[in-house]
């Protein structure tokens, strides 16, 4: 095992190495490519595996910040552009601890930012069936207890929580084409999965800490993200990526199913506008629950047949009836954030979705 520090070892290579690693943590390797921490501004990335996380830590290390990320995996999809990462279970309460341990000249000191993104969840197929309720509850729940204890106690300067658009009432999202996802329209709470109430619980629990502990949070409500490097198959997939898929590996003249009427809406927001989003959010003073999303409401079938233009194939849509639908409306209301913060996302749809098409493409083909 090698025992060097990452950043007091910065020896100019491109080949990861094994870290110095702890009886908890299962792996840990350090980039070679990296430069010390020196004054650099340091973060903290949970959930560096997943999607939004290792998009996150790519711009973190083009903004010049010395980068840990954290998850049970690494990206499946291109190498971590982390300075270190560590592979650990962040329900478990050390390891969140271990995480949080940074030293600079063998002096103990907090992180500059941590974003929490490490969260047990899917898309439509993988929250709305009730199967892992339980799971999604406790492990994410698990998580952001610790986290937001030991942030205070390891004196992290500001964090990100990444909650979600599921948190909003279902009583608001029953018409189509006016639901209504105003901040303000949180309560009285009724979500309409366990996912979101677990989004909601942990809202709460921060603004908790942030009341009596001085926590410095920012936390946005996510509105389906989708785009390059996202997962494409297995039963997580979201919406876009599904679509794409099955167009894709969907002969010429053939049919592809699509889940409800078809006439449920929802809106789309692409990667990069998501973490500009939250990069300006964190540099921003202001502290309420806000929508990181799209208005570019769209319905599902209309969705389907966009992947279906791009492919430039003739393809039927079959509308088949499956529980795991979700609310009949959802579109992201940007008001506040535009208000509160001065930009908001303007990308159109079709953009981002031939950018994702040509992606999955190149991954079914090689897959
Ligand atoms: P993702 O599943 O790709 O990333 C989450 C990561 O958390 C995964 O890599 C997973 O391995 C990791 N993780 C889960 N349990 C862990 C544990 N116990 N210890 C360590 N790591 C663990 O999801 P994403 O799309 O990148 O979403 C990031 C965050 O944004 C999540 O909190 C999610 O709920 C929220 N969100 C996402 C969307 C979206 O459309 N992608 C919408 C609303 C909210």
């Amino acid at each position: 095992m090698n025992k060097k520090y990452i950043y007091t070892t910065p020896d100019g290579g491109t080949t990861m190495y094994r870290n110095e690693i702890s009886s908890n943590t299962k792996e840990r390797i350090g980039n070679k490519s990296s430069e010390p921490i020196g004054d650099k501004k340091t973060a903290l990335v949970m959930g560096a595996g997943g999607f939004i996380g290792s998009h996150m830590v790519k711009r973190l290390k083009k903004e010049g910040y010395w980068v840990r990320g954290i998850d049970l995996k690494y990206p499946e999809f291109s190498k971590t552009a982390a300075d270190d990462f560590i592979i650990g279970d962040l329900t478990d309460l050390s390891i969140v601890e271990e995480a949080m341990m940074l030293k600079i000249d063998w002096l103990e000191v907090g992180f500059d930012e941590l974003y929490q993104f490490a969260a047990d969840m899917g898309g439509a197929g993988y929250i709305f069936t009730g199967e892992n309720d339980s799971n999604v509850m406790h492990n994410s729940g698990l998580i952001n207890l610790h986290v937001a204890k030991c942030c205070t106690e390891r004196k992290v300067n500001q964090i990100f929580y990444s909650s979600s658009a599921c948190m909003y009432p279902e009583y608001n999202q029953k018409d189509p084409d006016n639901p209504n996802c105003e901040e303000s329209s949180a309560y009285p709470a009724n979500p309409d999965s366990e996912y979101g109430w677990e989004k909601l619980f942990s809202e709460r629990l921060y603004k908790a800490f942030e009341r009596n502990h001085n926590l410095n949070v920012r936390i946005a409500r996510f509105h389906n993200i989708f785009g390059p490097e996202g997962t494409w198959n297995g039963g997580r997939e979201k919406a876009p990526a599904a679509m794409c898929r099955k167009v894709i590996q969907c002969a010429d003249g053939d049919t592809i199913e699509v889940w409800g009427d078809g006439k449920q809406t929802r809106s789309f927001l692409y990667i990069d506008e998501c973490v500009e989003a939250v990069w300006r959010l964190m540099r921003s003073d202001f502290t309420e629950p806000v929508n990181i999303g799209s208005e570019e409401m769209i319905a599902i079938n209309d969705f389907a047949k966009m992947a279906i233009d791009i492919s430039g194939k003739n393809i039927e849509i079959e509308n088949v009836d499956v529980p795991q639908i979700g609310v009949r409306g959802r579109n992201s209301d940007n008001t506040l954030y535009r208000d509160s913060i001065g930009w908001a996302p303007s990308q159109k749809l079709r953009v981002g979705m031939e950018q994702t098409y040509d992606w999955i493409k190149s991954q079914v083909k090689n897959a």
